[in-house]
């Protein structure tokens, strides 16, 4: 079937024939085909694909959005006597602010414009500032802005404080590598409709065994008890509390799959990158300038502020949508900016073509 138009979005974005194709089938939530096939292949697929080891790591499906994992985890991993910190620079990291206060968490949100980023220098002022705290939630690629907080430098300053670590990386797992081991993650959220390229319906948590083991009892919410849906599909084979969303799965699998062939994360960070270069160095040569500076940005997506006073984003992204590519509007606060997504089943060729699309609305 013939594309409707390219979706240059943060999820969902423009997924493989073959990703959709997946989905033509229905299957049963009861059969061990699907629980121990699908499931479970799924299930260490991921820590494969993060590079690790199952009896230290361990995985959790969940239905949902990528936000229902956040809010799962958040409530599940931090306790009433717990102290969260959160360092935001973007709605996402401010997002986790809100869950806290629905859940009443006893928590500290710092926030941070956003085009600054989280540096270890930033995390370890916190953490003096805000004593006691035990757990501890950073976004690492902020969709906000496009920017890519440095986790490297942060696991330096909370290595051997005992501090728990919670990592939204919604758009960047998949798509960028992250040591999860290496960097002491104890948990990393993201969802299927991102980097792996899948479509959305549930969201994934990688988690240390022993602490998500330690949240059993704690959620304040039965159905995002990220514990219980653990249990359950440990002791089922892959089995969800509750109806799970079989043609997603599915169509997830085949994602895993793709990803694989690609040449696992690296290689797709690696399109991911030459994406994002051809779609810079393109804008910039039909007059519009990014939001960051180069040493902030991801390759995942790129703000771009509008080139002159009075330009319409709207008239912009029609003539686009009639040329079939999908944008996205900005969400920053303070400057006027869309943005461009460079992830999902989208290369290189596809942005030159993008660019010489907006040369020709641009009349340059
Ligand atoms: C996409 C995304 C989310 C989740 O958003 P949903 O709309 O709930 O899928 C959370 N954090 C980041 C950084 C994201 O990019």
């Amino acid at each position: 079937m013939e594309r409707n138009y390219l979706l240059l979005t943060p999820g969902p974005l423009s997924t493989s024939a073959s990703v959709k194709e997946a989905m033509l089938q229905d299957w049963c939530t009861w059969d061990k085909d699907y629980n121990e096939g699908v499931v479970e292949v799924i299930r260490w697929k991921l820590l494969e694909a993060a590079g690790l080891d199952g009896r230290e790591y361990t995985t959790v499906l969940l239905q949902g959005s990528g936000t229902y994992g956040v809010e799962a985890t958040l409530g599940a991993a931090v306790r009433p006597e717990d102290k969260l910190l959160i360092v935001a620079n973007g709605a996402y990291g401010k997002r986790m602010g809100t869950i806290a206060e629905y859940y009443h968490l006893n928590y500290a949100l710092v926030n941070l414009k956003e085009t600054e980023l989280v540096t270890p220098e930033v995390v370890e002022r916190a953490l003096e500032e805000h004593p006691g705290v035990t757990h501890f939630a950073v976004v690492h690629s902020e969709t906000t802005t496009g920017l890519l907080n440095p986790i490297e430098g942060i696991a330096e300053v909370l290595r051997g404080r005992g501090v728990t670590w919670i990592v939204d990386a919604m758009s960047s797992f998949g798509g960028i590598p992250i040591d999860i081991k290496g960097l002491g993650i104890d948990f990393l959220i993201s969802s299927a409709n991102k980097c792996v390229q899948g479509v959305p319906g549930f969201t994934f948590v990688i988690a240390r065994r022993e602490k998500l083991a330690a949240c059993k009892g704690v959620a304040r919410s039965l159905s995002l008890d990220i514990y219980a849906q653990w249990e359950e599909m440990e002791r089922g084979h892959g089995k969800w509390r509750f109806t799970s969303p079989t043609h997603v799965v599915r169509a997830f699998a085949q994602a895993l799959k793709e990803l694989e062939e690609e040449g696992g994360i690296a290689a797709r960070h690696a399109r991911y990158c030459r994406n994002h270069e051809v779609l810079v160095e393109g804008m910039e040569g039909a007059g519009f300038r990014t939001l960051l500076t180069p040493e902030k940005q991801s390759p995942i997506i790129t703000s771009f502020l509008y080139p002159e006073a009075g330009f319409s984003f709207g008239d912009f992204y029609e003539a686009l949508k009639r040329r079939g590519f999908v944008i996205y509007p900005g969400k920053v606060s303070d400057a006027d900016t869309f943005r461009i997504g460079t992830i999902g089943d989208v290369y290189p060729e596809d942005f030159r073509r993008l660019v010489e699309a907006v040369k020709e609305i641009r009349g340059v």
